[in-house]
């Protein structure tokens, strides 16, 4: 296959990418726009370099847990094509002006909205939240994009294609703002095989009034004439405004990556109008494929509050039902014990949160981690062990994630190393570091965590000590049952007696 010709090609390197190459099986994605799995190859096979474009939060709030998902899925994607050996130009936006709380182009801009609710300026707003969201990046081990770009920073980008629009007759001016004329791009249908007659035909009164189909969207919107002047605004060659959320994407993207690129992701809801119109934006101005290979994350989805089993609601701010990665915190879960979770099922399956599902997580990843730390441990006394990366536990680990990343098989892969009495422990942990490239749980970093003890629990232990010198097994079990109720768990061990917090 070309990617593993061109990889072996590449030989000279050192012993440990040469060994990678080897294992190197074909790297397989689902691609939306062809509805199947297809291998993946760069549009620039010679550079080794794929172009990839995420989009990016709307910073008027927290993010949610659902909203972290998509993130993490197209982590996991980044992380694969480096472990493939390609560089990745990664780009992800932030916006910052101009998604309107209503997909119809109606509705408050959020932003404005969510500066009023805190009595915030925008901007203030803007900064607190990206903060706020780099942060959840940081604690779910998601690499940072090369380049970050905010859709205020790109004012004239987004201007200078509407004009390309314009000048090409796929727009019209309305009261309100500026508009793309669907029906002048034949192919807008073609990307989320859209039914535009019974669009048409269900069409509710017209949303925006004037609008010639129900597909058009506005690509410049003016600010209000009455009302509270909006704190963002810029002139424009159509009058003071802002613009419409879906240029931004299209402006920014080709601006760092040019006019075709690789890939380009986000959320399963995306598909119908977001990127759909992004498209529209970009190939009737560039008569050319734009992306090559798009992917979608499916939902996390919560359980309705209907009584009905299996009825289930996506998790989302409009919907009122998301938790944030901040509650997941004050309960005491890791956030990587999150990542873990989302690694048990595949990107485009929907996934149900229950509390149930993520104190599983949570034991599964302690689990994991102290399974890790063992294995440091014992590194760390035994002399001379064999070491070196398994091969053909690095195959099947490609076997899997190279099979649209299938995340579930990839991280039975690293339990299944965990449990193999033939490697050394050096083996072990050479090889799951290697894995965790991909998976990201940290395994490099994990060490044993030094707890306080509360005092309080110090002095039963040292009570259950004597009492165990005493061989008053029956005092000692009640003090074991003690410290339980306190949090603890006692474990005995031939260094010694141990406490352990309850997760
Ligand atoms: P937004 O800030 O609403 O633009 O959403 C940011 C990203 O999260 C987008 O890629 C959305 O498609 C995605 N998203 C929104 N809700 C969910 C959900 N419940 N599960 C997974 N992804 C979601
Ligand atoms: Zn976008």
């Amino acid at each position: 296959m070309l990617i593993v010709n061109q990889e072996l090609s590449n030989q000279g390197n050192v012993s440990a990418e040469i060994h990678e190459r080897k294992n190197m099986k074909n790297l397989v994605l689902y691609n939306t726009r062809e509805r199947k799995k297809i291998p993946f190859i760069a549009l620039d096979p010679e550079q080794k370099l794929v172009k990839m474009y995420t989009c990016g939060p709307t910073v008027y709030n927290y993010a949610h847990i659902g909203n972290l998902r998509t993130y993490i899925f197209e982590d996991i994607l980044k992380r694969t094509l480096l472990f493939y050996g390609f560089q990745v130009k990664h780009v992800m936006n932030i916006t910052d002006v101009g998604h309107l709380t209503d997909d119809a182009d109606r509705g408050e801009d959020k932003m404005e909205k969510g500066a009023f609710r805190e009595g915030k300026s925008v901007w203030d707003i803007a900064q607190r939240y990206t903060d706020a969201f780099k942060q959840n990046l940081k604690d779910l081990n998601i690499l940072d994009p090369n380049i970050w770009c905010k859709a205020t920073d790109h004012i004239a980008q987004q201007i200078d294609l509407i004009q390309k629009l314009e000048a090409k007759g796929l727009t019209y001016r309305l009261e309100d703002g500026i508009y793309y004329n669907t029906a002048q791009f034949p192919e807008y249908k073609n990307f989320a095989r859209l039914d535009i007659e019974n669009i048409k035909a269900g069409a509710r009164v017209e949303v925006v009034e004037g609008k010639k189909n129900p597909t058009d969207f506005a690509l410049w919107k003016f600010s209000p004439k009455d009302g509270p002047k909006r704190q963002m605004e810029w002139e424009s060659p159509w009058g003071i405004g802002f613009p419409g959320w879906h240029i931004e994407c299209s402006a920014m993207s080709m601006h760092y990556l040019g006019e075709q690129f690789d890939i380009h992701c986000g959320g399963i809801d995306h598909i119908p109008v977001h990127h759909t119109n992004e498209i529209a934006q970009v190939e009737a101005v560039t008569n050319k494929l734009w992306v090559n290979f798009w992917l979608h994350g499916e939902f996390l989805v919560v359980q309705a509050s209907s009584d009905k089993e299996g009825d289930t609601k996506r998790m989302g701010k409009s919907e009122g039902n998301f938790l944030t990665l901040e509650v997941l915190k004050s309960k005491n879960y890791h956030p990587l014990a999150y990542r873990y979770l989302l690694l048990n099922a595949h990107y485009r399956s929907q996934l149900i949160y229950t509390e149930d599902a993520m104190q599983s997580a949570q034991r599964g990843f302690v689990n994991f981690k102290e399974k890790i730390i063992q294995l440091k441990e014992s590194i760390g006394k035994e002399k001379n062990l064999k070491a070196g990366i398994h091969e053909d536990y690095v195959s099947q680990f490609f076997q899997a994630i190279g099979d649209d990343l299938n995340t579930p098989q990839a991280l039975a892969v690293a339990w299944k190393i965990l449990g193999d009495s033939s490697l050394s422990p050096l083996e072990k942990l050479q090889t799951l570091e290697k894995l965790d490239e991909v998976l990201g749980l940290g395994v490099a970093q994990m060490k044993a965590e030094t707890q306080e003890i509360p005092a309080e629990i110090s002095q039963i232990l040292e009570e259950r000590i004597h009492a165990r010198k005493e061989k008053d097994w029956k005092k000692s079990d009640l003090l074991r049952d003690k410290i339980k109720a306190m949090g603890y768990e006692v474990l005995d061990g031939k260094d010694g007696m141990k406490v352990k917090k309850i997760q």
